[in-house]
């Protein structure tokens, strides 16, 4: 016998016991022993014995040998001698390229042992056994192994891992499962070819099927390719098992944007197999209370996604800003989420600010095609959802209209939204709804209120309790805007500024009730809306002013905010003026002391803006 072979071989994977050669020196790894021999693993799969004439020396579990191959038996016993290797000798890794089995077709073999290759998607220690979620080209599947109960099985293999697993296929409660009976983290060698394997195919998996919007648009066809890469990277992040973060403006628009995509989202993570426990652990919705990412927001959202890759060895999720995120005051945030990787994406209409794409892996936004705000947030997220998902279509086609007319849009999409749904609601419906949103999001706070926003929305199949609800908030919610008007509109100062438009201000923290709804920016709007009709044709401009802010409403002046808030940050030492928003439509902040100076120094720079 010769065994001065100068290769070793390594079973690949893939290979089953016809791959193995005859005559062929193998690396193996130690599995057990019995009074007779000692058994070995020839791959993640493939046992053998070396019987005990033929071993050389005492072994432990785990240990590393090897082996020549002798025989292979009619019954498929393999015979393996214990060799040393002398001299110079390779190792080389026996690639079979048989089509192993992919996750998707577990279905059909309940009952049989498989082996695969996949990817580690997410590692749970219960009570009982570890489960480990696996994701290959074609799906995700759980596997659960058990050493002893609440121990961790195969503590060497890692969140990321590729692996290599064998097992038979359960049921459990609904769900099928593999139950382990080998896994093992791959060589380098195949472990970089699985990953491209699997990298390429989920690439094109989460490709977006072309579908036309739902109205005819300039603005959104130029969008489209950017919405696309968005859609694909939601995708993916479901078909790898990475937490989405939602993030979204706490108003109606706002809202509407963010529930088209959780409900793709949602529908999606189902198809796949997910339960209710995936859908709460791969997917969450926040919003937020002030128009950009605030500090209080990113840390809450590392807090949790970093207690979740520690409990429940989840991977650090993918954030989704929408309806916000766009601009300078979002970059603080950013910086954070950067220090753990975190990824970003945006779907915003708010006057975006070029220095902040930085940190964003994509963003749509009108203002980069030629449109403007008008193509609201809520209108690009319905279109996104049915990217995602195109099933949701017929829940979720009339929010865009309700977008429409909750962030006041004026460009031809509005009227296109609302067409499309005229026949189930009127315009009259869909301003009720956005009503109806933000009187209940302003009582909700920092809750998402899932399903009471549903029902609003009228997606939970129950019309007659939409119908209801809607009516008795939109009630409630004029009720409340009724008397804020009576008292705070005698307190409202009427002049004429330098560009000859109206200017009205009311002091909102003297002059209106306080911590109740409506808050001082949908007040300062009522008022607003109420004296532009009073002076129809003209130019108006509305402020009103906080001990620290001033919420800055207007119709017929061009003017800029965002550039105000810069200018104002630079020329007034001490005033610690920030904010921003719409061109037309924003805030300030400023510190209480220096108010009047800010204030006036607003107004002057207002009345330079030409009037239409
Ligand atoms: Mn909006």
């Amino acid at each position: 016998m010769d065994n001065n072979k100068n290769v070793v071989y390594r079973l690949g994977s893939n290979c089953e016991l016809d791959d193995i050669v005859v005559g062929n020196t193998y690396e193996v790894k130690v599995q057990g022993f019995a009074k007779f021999g000692t058994f070995v693993y020839l791959n993640g799969h493939i046992k053998g014995l070396i019987h005990v004439s033929n071993v050389k020396s005492d072994h432990k579990e785990g240990e590393i040998l090897y082996v020549y191959v002798n025989n292979i038996r009619d019954n498929g016993n393999i015979d393996l001698e214990e060799v040393v290797v002398k001299g110079n000798y390779e190792v080389k890794t026996q690639q079979c390229q048989k089509s192993s089995t992919r996750l998707c077709d577990l279905k059909n073999k309940v009952g049989r042992n498989i082996n695969l290759n996949a990817e580690v998607a997410q590692i749970k220690q219960t009570s009982g056994p570890t489960i480990f979620t696996l994701i290959d080209e074609t799906g995700s599947e759980s596997a659960a192994a058990f050493i002893e109960a609440g121990k961790r099985a195969y503590p060497e293999v890692e969140l990321g891992d590729m692996i290599s697993v064998s097992g038979e296929v359960m049921m459990r409660n609904g769900q099928l499962q593999i139950e382990v009976s080998y896994m093992e983290v791959l060589t380098d060698e195949e472990k970089e070819q699985v990953r491209e394997r699997i990298a390429k195919a989920t690439e094109e998996r989460a490709k977006p099927q072309d579908i036309p919007f739902l109205i005819e648009s300039d603005v959104l066809e130029k969008l489209k390719p950017e919405m696309q890469k968005v859609a694909q990277i939601l995708r993916k992040a479901i078909f790898t098992n990475q937490p989405v973060i939602l993030r979204h403006h706490a108003d109606a628009d706002g809202i509407v944007a963010a529930v088209s995509v959780e409900k793709a989202i949602l529908a999606l993570i189902r198809e796949e197999g997910g339960d209710m426990d995936a859908e709460n652990h791969l997917f969450k919705r926040a919003p937020s209370k002030a128009p950009f990412y605030e500090i209080e927001d990113i840390t809450r959202d590392l807090d949790f996604a970093l207690r979740d890759n520690v409990r429940f060895g989840q991977k650090m999720p993918l954030i989704l800003m929408m309806d916000n995120g766009s601009t300078e005051e979002d970059e603080a945030s950013y910086r954070m989420a950067k220090v753990y990787d975190l990824s970003i994406v945006v779907v915003d209409h708010h006057h975006p600010d070029k220095s902040t794409d930085q940190y964003l892996q994509a963003h749509v936004n009108p203002y980069h095609v030629g449109g403007d705000f008008g193509v609201t947030a809520g209108m690009l997220g319905a279109e996104l959802a049915r990217m995602i998902n195109p099933a949701i279509e017929d829940d979720i086609k009339h929010f865009p209209a309700v977008a429409a007319v909750g962030d006041r849009s004026e460009a031809p999409e509005r009227k296109k939204y609302l067409d499309l749904v005229e026949d189930k609601y009127s315009e009259e419906d869909c301003k009720d709804i956005a009503l109806a949103l933000d009187y209940e999001q302003f009582w909700l706070r920092f809750n998402d209120g899932k399903e009471i926003v549903k029902d609003i929305l009228n997606v939970n199949n129950n019309t007659e309790r939409h119908k209801k609800l809607v009516a008795l908030l939109v009630k409630e919610a004029n009720l409340a805007i009724e008397e804020q008007l009576k008292t705070s509109l005698p307190h409202v100062k009427d002049s004429i500024i330098e560009n000859g438009s109206h200017l009205f201000t009311i002091d909102v923290e003297m002059f209106a009730h306080r911590f109740t709804f409506p808050p001082p920016g949908k007040t300062s709007g009522e008022i607003h809306d109420l004296l532009c009709r009073k002076n129809e044709g003209k130019p108006v401009v509305t402020l009103g002013i906080g001990p620290d802010f001033a919420v800055i409403r207007s119709r017929g002046v061009l003017m800029n905010i965002p550039q105000m808030v810069r200018e104002l940050r630079e020329e007034i030492d001490g005033g610690g003026v920030n904010g921003g928003g719409h061109l037309v439509v924003g805030s300030i902040k400023f510190v209480e002391g220096m108010r009047d100076v800010v204030v006036e120094r607003l107004i002057k720079k207002i009345g330079k803006f030409p009037v239409e």
